[in-house]
């Protein structure tokens, strides 16, 4: 329920090398961390729960970019369930990497690193002022960020 709105499956990988001072879980930094699992196998426990929607998070899921645009068009085909993605790096940064095509499978990006100083702990669904909730669809149509704004029921 912090991880976006709602009940949600949240997805954690391995690795970030960002290193923000202050991470909330620096355990998740190591490459080599975790253990590998198979789009399937992800999909399984996601659709296991019909209501939750599903966020990714880590570690950062843009270093595995390629992987994650493969689970969110499986979520896509088989659910109407919409996706969040926490990252460290900015929108502007993505979208001309190969990470766009994880990009244009997402609904909202919580983008850029954690600022300790910039700490809120009162913020919606990130810990630092200057990371910000993104409507991916509007901003890619829009040419520029375009914000996400909470419904009433958040
Ligand atoms: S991007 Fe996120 S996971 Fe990576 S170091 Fe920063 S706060 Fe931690």
């Amino acid at each position: 329920m912090v991880d976006g709105p709602g009940f949600r499956t949240s997805i954690y990988c391995a690795g970030c090398s960002h290193k923000c001072p202050g991470c909330h879980n620096p355990q998740s930094w190591d490459f080599n961390g975790g253990c590998e699992m198979s789009t399937k196998e992800i999909m399984k426990i996601i659709m296991a729960d019909p209501f939750a929607n599903v966020t990714f998070s880590g570690g950062d899921p843009m270093y595995q970019a390629a992987g994650f645009a493969e689970l969110a068009r499986a979520i896509h085909e088989q659910s109407n369930k919409d996706i969040w993605c926490y990252t460290g790096f900015t929108f502007e940064s993505l979208i001309h990497e190969d990470q766009r095509e994880l990009l244009e499978q997402l609904d909202v990006l919580v983008d850029g690193p954690f600022i300790e100083k910039l700490r809120d702990p009162d913020l919606l669904f990130r810990g630092s002022s200057n990371q910000r909730l993104i409507d991916v669809p509007a901003s890619l149509y829009a040419g520029e960020v375009v914000l996400w704004e909470p419904n009433i029921a958040v």
